[in-house]
């Protein structure tokens, strides 16, 4: 049996003054899970979360938490916190007391709250810094106390909104490695929000992709990939080749020599290099196919493969791909990809 519900949001819609930024949104995310909203900015992602917090309230519609309604309910008597992308700290705090700050205004006898606050520190590698102040940390130190400061509360749900966005490339993988072991071993309810399809596919259990106010598509990473219910979710989430309702992604085709057999199973089209960029683990090309669609394709540079990929600009083709990685999109009505 699935786990029960843990957030619900129900037919919530939400202005501010004439701007409609969420239109109608259903969302059902379950105990335990690392649920991302994926999206573009000013989708509603954002929004959503402070509604989900307390912080806003809905036009209409409900929000419930455990299948309680929380309309009337303060945010400090959710179950739910937030980590906030700018961290938030005081600076004239030490470590130990920024993270048990909570806990102290909550009325825990400060020997209690210290201990507590320094179990957290350590679950994110941060113990040995407990004395130091923000200022004595690197960004990505300053990310895990704002971590440790909301899992101190023991949260049901935690409420992170682009938390990676100010890190550079290489620590925000390791962040992301960092915190979803963090959610896995304590089993806390994450909703995630990033504006990154890596990071979201990276990381999460189930991604709900928002666009303009409302929700595209809901799914895991999987079926988001592989099935995408529309345009806006085949080419914000990776990159796609759309021809009428079909989707061919660039990995799945290979590009051979323009007489090479063509095995069962698989379509073959000639055509011409038009790109070829070189990126270290793969080389992305542009192809125009001889019916004069334009094909993006993208090999793995593996062993064998590299040796025979030196193809130019002006080279032909028989670009081949298996009959099924051609995919139909159920509501191909989404502008232009
Ligand atoms: P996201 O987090 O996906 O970038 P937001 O939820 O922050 O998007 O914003 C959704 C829409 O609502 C945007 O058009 C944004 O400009 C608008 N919006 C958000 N907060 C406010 C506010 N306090 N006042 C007016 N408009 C807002
Ligand atoms: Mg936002």
């Amino acid at each position: 049996m699935a786990p029960a519900p843990i957030v619900e949001l129900q037919g919530v819609v939400k202005s501010y003054g004439a701007a409609v930024a969420l239109k109608r949104l259903d969302l059902l995310v379950r105990a335990g899970e690392f649920f991302t909203l994926l999206g573009p900015s000013g989708s509603g992602k954002t929004t959503t979360l402070r509604l989900i917090a307390g912080f806003e309230r809905p036009d209409t519609g409900r929000i419930l938490l455990d299948g309680a309604d929380v309309a009337d309910l303060a945010p400090h008597l959710r179950h739910v916190n937030t980590v906030f992308q700018d961290y938030a700290l005081f600076p004239h705090l030490t470590l130990v007391e920024n993270v048990a700050y909570g806990l102290r205004a909550r009325k825990m006898p400060k020997a209690q709250a210290h201990d507590e606050a320094e179990k957290a520190l350590a679950a994110v590698k941060l113990d040995a810094f407990a004395g130091r102040k923000p200022a004595q940390l690197s960004g990505g130190q300053r990310q895990r106390v704002a971590l440790a400061r909301a899992m101190v509360n023991k949260p049901r749900v935690l409420l992170l909104d682009e938390p990676l966005g100010a890190l550079d490339l290489k620590l925000r993988h390791q962040m992301q490695a960092e915190l979803k072991k963090l959610q896995h071993d304590t089993g806390i309810t994450f909703i995630y929000v990033t504006h990154d399809q890596d990071e979201a596919l990276s990381m999460s259990d189930r991604i709900a992709v928002f666009s303009h106010g409302e929700i595209e598509q809901v799914g895991t990473p999987f079926e988001l990939y592989e099935r995408p219910a529309s345009a806006f979710v085949a080419d914000f989430v990776g990159s796609s080749n759309l021809w009428d309702s079909m989707l061919l992604r660039p990995e799945k085709v290979r590009l051979l020599a323009p007489a090479a057999p063509v095995p069962a199973g698989f379509e073959a089209r000639p055509g011409v290099v038009r790109e070829a960029v070189y990126l270290g683990a793969v080389t992305r090309f542009g192809v125009m196919l001889a019916d004069g669609r334009a094909l993006s394709v993208m090999e793995a540079n593996t062993a064998p493969r590299a040796e025979r990929l030196r193809l130019v600009p002006g080279d032909e083709v028989l670009a081949l791909w298996p009959v099924e990685a051609c995919v139909r999109i159920s509501n191909n009505n989404e502008g232009e990809v």
